[in-house]
């Protein structure tokens, strides 16, 4: 444990009492020149820093429309104030959401308006200084690209979107951050965020499918690069040897040898995640989507189908076709791309996997929505399936399920605090105190309904969970995986 204090869980959530620059010392470690060069940036600060990074600003404000909208728009009502789990965890003041995007705005309004060229301070435009950097640095990462604050706002404002256009710049200055910058260079040189070979892949799978034969006597595959093959599985990576992700794994497995599908998973795409995004670089998050149609090209895939991941779903179902379309060349009777819980989904409401509830009966179960599905996506074919298909799957395999506090769900769900490329040990603070408000809706379904595990569909939520869990006296093992309870109900063998 960390040196600070864990927030105290209320009965009653409350606004809490502001305290001016608590958290403006964390930083997260700055990436050096190599993983920089990689990306495309410079290795460390620049000289003219002030004038790239405002050429910078103008060329996405004038590139992306919503980012002007959002920083001319803000009518300070206040409504997003308390939206934010970073500042309900931590009470600095720059962690509310309009206060975040002010950082921005002031600059803005100093450089591309009128009455911030001409009257300054009567608009609180202010210039870029390096002190500005610096806050920067720190406030847009204290945000987790959630978007929970544009639900709330009568605007529609997405702070998301700022904080990617501030690290955006962050970058082009050569100050980009060291967690997110390292992994998208691992994904170029090897294939995955963890830097994991084919021949180690290849390994680490061999001894799932022998842990899979101990289990239930059957032989259940975990193929890779298997050509001709039916569907490409694109995963996160945490997913072949993380807890508790891997038994989520084993639970698509379970899935398609049931259902006579055949799969394979790509060494050379071997990573759903798509940290472009964070960085706010759509060409880094081209470079890494493109990895995906190569793989699925190479490999005649008819479906891709993404495994448990929230921003890689965020990713794929926004974007993938933009990114690296056209799809032409798939199966045209499936979404493309498809969530894993879609395909299992369907596999339940047509009766083809043969289900025991009970062998989940041990455990009493609520579902944490993951903030980049829940708001960023879709799942089916009908306006909020992303909620239900993840909640209809659970009923199907297990007897004992209670929702969390309606505000705390769904469309209003409460970030992890792990995402948003904050995933890192040098931000446990902010992770910590950020997990506040879900682990209180936790403990109000713990008490009331005796639940044991809170389910999750997204490997940084499932990370982030089993790390900060146990700061607030839950253990680290009740996050679990949607498909770890798939898995564990499907009867294996002849269907019935
Ligand atoms: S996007 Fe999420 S983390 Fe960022 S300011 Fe809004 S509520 Fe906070
Ligand atoms: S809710 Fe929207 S308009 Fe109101 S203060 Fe927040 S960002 Fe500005």
């Amino acid at each position: 444990m960390a040196d600070f204090e864990t927030p105290v869980i209320q009965e009653y959530p409350v606004v809490p009492r502001i305290h001016e620059g608590v958290m403006k010392h964390s930083k997260p470690y700055v990436a050096k020149a190599k993983f920089q060069a990689e990306l495309g940036y410079p290795g460390e600060l620049i000289e003219n820093w002030h004038d790239v990074a405002i050429e910078k600003l103008g060329d996405l404000v004038g590139k992306y429309r919503s980012l002007r909208v959002f920083l001319d728009s803000c009518v300070k009502c206040g409504a997003c104030t308390d939206k934010c789990h970073y500042f309900l965890g931590t009470t600095d003041p720059k962690n509310m959401p309009v206060a975040r995007q002010d950082l921005m705005r002031k600059v803005y309004r100093r450089h591309f308006t009128f009455a911030g060229k001409y009257f300054p301070k009567l608009v609180g435009a202010t210039d870029l200084t390096k002190e500005v950097i610096d806050d920067w640095y720190s406030y847009f990462h204290q945000c987790s690209q959630c978007r929970r604050c544009s639900v709330y706002c009568p605007y529609g404002i997405d702070t998301a979107e700022i904080s990617m256009a501030a690290r955006e710049i962050l970058d082009t200055i050569g100050v980009g951050q060291k967690y997110c910058n390292e992994v998208i260079g691992k994904v170029y040189e090897v294939g995955n965020n963890l830097g994991l070979p084919k021949p180690a892949l290849r390994n680490t799978l061999d001894g799932l499918e022998e842990d899979l034969k101990d289990d239930t006597g059957v032989d259940v595959r975990l193929p890779l690069d298997e050509p001709g093959s039916d569907v490409l599985l694109i995963t996160p990576s945490a997913d072949f040897f993380a807890e508790p992700h891997v038994d989520g794994l084993m639970g698509y497995a379970k899935v398609f040898h049931q259902a006579g599908i055949r799969w394979t998973l790509s060494s050379y795409a071997s990573e759903a995640a798509n940290f472009g995004m964070f960085i706010g670089s759509y060409e880094n998050m081209q470079k890494l989507a493109l990895r995906i149609r190569k793989a699925a090209l190479e490999l005649g895939a008819k479906r891709i189908v993404f495994g448990e991941c929230g921003h890689a779903w965020r990713v794929a179902y926004s974007f993938l076709n933009t990114l690296a379309g056209p799809f032409d060349f798939l199966d045209p009777r499936y979404p493309v791309p498809q969530h894993v819980c879609e395909l299992t989904h369907d596999l339940i409401q047509r009766g083809a996997l043969t289900l025991d509830k009970s062998a989940n009966d041990h455990r009493i179960l609520t579902f944490h929505d993951s903030c980049n599905v829940a708001r960023a996506t879709r799942m089916g074919n009908k306006p909020g399936g992303q909620m239900v298909i993840p909640r209809d799957i659970i009923r199907a395999v297990c007897n004992h399920f209670y929702d969390m506090p309606a505000d705390t769900i769904g469309e209003a769900t409460f970030c992890c605090a792990g995402g948003g490329g904050l995933l890192t040990d040098d931000l446990m603070e902010v992770r910590v105190k950020g997990a506040l408000p879900r682990m209180g809706a936790l403990k109000q379904v713990v008490e009331e309904h005796g639940v044991t595990h809170m389910a999750a569909i997204c490997a940084i939520c499932k990370t982030q969970f089993s790390k900060v869990l146990p700061y607030y006296g839950f253990t680290m093992d009740q996050i679990i995986s949607v498909h770890h309870l798939v898995g564990d109900a499907i009867v294996l063998g002849d269907k019935q």
